[in-house]
């Protein structure tokens, strides 16, 4: 997609092309607009239980700290189950315009995923369909993702060298094979990266979700979100590191941290600077959560 194929359109007081379609997977999208995070909420779907990596900073008891806030377990819900939900706060709350998969571990790895996206699909078409994913199974899922309307997808990248990116995982489940050090870091890059072009290919719009590791990778983020940019990638969300598990001895970036690395990636790619860190069985608008009040009421789940 270039500006040229498109009139634009003023989102977040930015010219972008103009597709109606995927202006609309921006406008209503609350990460993808911070003027959308006022109006519009989410829901998100905690389908997956099982991730196929183990990163550094993860312990697997709780959410994927990827796009959730650790210290807190999710009921992981059948695709059934999840179905009964969305019908009960659609019905109940107007302002959720998007649907999303993130976790609790890897949403490509469960298969319990593309069902719940197939279920979606029949009953639900219009919403927003979003999912986070590390990215190791992304170019073989992209197909079927392209097929239930997944129009928004997260990966998280940390490293695109690497020799860093050995640092920040333990293992890598690859065919069967759990690859360690620089063998596991470069299968999940080249995946990452095959992934991302095919994603951006298909006009998805792609997000990156990169953890900022003190130490580790903070020197590396800005060619990071340089390379995204170059991609085709329409935004990128920096998220601090929270001290958990083998980087627990880890002094986590200040919010002023975060800020002058926004600054140091913005001539390169639209920054995210409004991430609320939500938990992967989240609903509602942006830190005004409401799934405690659903999933109390919800006696079917
Ligand atoms: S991708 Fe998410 S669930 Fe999997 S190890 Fe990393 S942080 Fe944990
Ligand atoms: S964790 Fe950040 S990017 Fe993910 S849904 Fe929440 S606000 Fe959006």
């Amino acid at each position: 997609m270039t500006s040229g194929e498109y009139p634009t359109a003023m989102v977040d007081g930015k010219e972008i092309p103009y597709d109606p379609d995927v202006l609309r997977r921006i406008q209503e999208h609350p990460c993808y607009s911070k003027d959308a995070c006022h109006k519009f909420g989410r829901m998100h779907l905690a389908v997956a239980p099982k991730c196929n990596i183990q990163c550094n900073y993860c312990v697997r008891d709780f959410d994927c700290v990827n796009e959730s806030r650790p210290g807190v377990c999710s009921k992981v819900l059948s695709p059934e189950q999840a179905l009964v939900l969305v019908r009960e706060v659609m019905n109940k709350f107007s302002y959720i315009k998007v649907i999303g998969i993130a976790g609790p571990g890897d949403p490509l790895a469960n298969k319990e995923t593309f069902e719940t996206l197939r279920l979606l699909k029949e009953e639900f078409p219009v919403p927003i369909k979003c999912l986070s994913t590390n990215g190791l199974l992304l170019p073989e899922s992209i197909d079927l993702l392209e097929k239930y309307d997944v129009g928004n997808v997260t990966v998280t990248l940390n490293a695109i060298d690497p020799a860093i990116g050995e640092k920040i995982y333990s293992f890598v489940e690859w065919e069967g094979k759990k690859l360690h050090g620089r063998e596991g870091a470069e299968r999940l890059l080249a995946q990452q990266m095959k992934g991302i072009e095919m994603a951006v290919e298909r006009k998805m719009l792609v997000k990156i979700n990169t953890v900022l590791i003190p130490g580790i990778n903070d020197h590396h983020v800005v060619e990071i979100a340089k390379k995204m940019g170059q991609m085709g990638v329409y935004t990128f969300n920096i998220i601090p590191v929270i001290p958990l598990y083998k980087f627990s001895h880890i002094t986590p970036p200040t919010l002023g941290d975060k800020k002058a690395m926004h600054d140091a990636c913005s001539p390169y790619i639209r920054q995210m600077e409004h991430c609320a860190r939500c938990r992967s069985d989240a609903i509602g608008k942006l830190g005004k959560d409401v799934q405690d009040e659903i999933y109390r009421n919800c006696s079917s789940i």
